[in-house]
């Protein structure tokens, strides 16, 4: 059950379900069964659906796709950007990826502003991403008063460089944007879709002028914030826009069952 590329594009639809701090192994393993049951195959043909649980269910997660043999894509939510060593409390990229995670969301809005991420250590992180097999979904976004005060696509730019000068320039359409306006996340106020696809032609216009035509048309690029099953469609018929990262409705398998199918 490969998913098909988009006929346009060619980039293969990518929907992210970010748990965040929710839900313990049991309730995992119970969403995920259930939320496989209520899709189709084409579903899975349509769009590689990722799962991001907290790190604690990872490795239930991971038993379960395979004996089950369930097409999800397993996904982390962070990672350490250290490889090894005296580093109390965290998660090494070499063990996400024995755990068969395919995708580390990595700079997501909640750590740079809860946890003081800065866009550095975010490079530092998807590269360990990279460099132990697995592919990063980078997060952008602007606040409220960045955008009113015009500076979305300095501050897009500002988060992105420190990657595009970090990581391998050949491995670089394996990394996956994800555009999340700080406002637009957990708010039920998603972005103006317009709004979206005029941020979503900028940075591929970035990415050509800093990584060439031909990478840049392989990167995919998500929207998240306030996904619902009322706006899924809208922003996955966006050009440029090829996935979504879904926090809220993707906690429920009823809810995240129509929003892939409304997709
Ligand atoms: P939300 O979260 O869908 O609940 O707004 C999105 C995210 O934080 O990735």
């Amino acid at each position: 059950l490969l998913p098909s590329p988009d006929p346009v594009s060619h980039r293969v639809r990518l929907i992210s379900a970010n748990w965040k701090m929710n839900l313990n192994h049991l309730e995992a393993i119970a969403l995920v069964q259930k939320l496989y049951h209520l899709l189709r195959p084409e579903d899975f043909r349509y769009a590689e659906i990722a799962i991001h649980p907290p790190f604690t269910s990872l490795r239930s997660l991971q038993l379960t796709f395979e004996a089950d043999r369930m097409p999800f894509t397993l996904g982390a939510q962070n990672v350490s950007d250290q490889l090894s060593g005296a580093f109390t409390g965290e998660v090494s990229a070499q063990m996400l990826s024995k755990l068969a995670v395919g995708y580390v969301i990595v700079g997501h809005s909640e750590r740079r502003h809860l946890f003081g991420e800065t866009s550095e250590q975010v490079a530092q992180k998807a590269l360990a991403v990279q460099q132990a097999g697995m592919r990063p979904i980078v997060c952008l976004g602007e606040s409220h008063e960045q955008r009113e005060s015009g500076l979305t696509l300095d501050v897009l730019t500002a988060q992105i460089d420190p990657i595009l000068n970090t990581y391998p320039l050949e491995a670089l359409d394996t990394i996956v944007i994800a555009y999340e306006p700080v406002w637009a996340i957990g708010s039920g106020e998603s972005a103006d879709p317009e709004v979206v696809e005029g941020v979503g032609r900028s940075l591929r216009e970035l990415l050509r002028r800093r990584v060439g035509d031909e990478i840049a048309a392989r990167i995919r690029l998500q929207y998240g914030g306030s996904v619902s099953v009322g706006n899924a469609r809208e922003f996955m018929s966006l050009e440029d826009i090829d996935g979504l990262l879904v926090g809220g409705a993707s906690l429920d398998a009823e809810v995240f069952a129509q929003l892939i199918r409304a997709a």
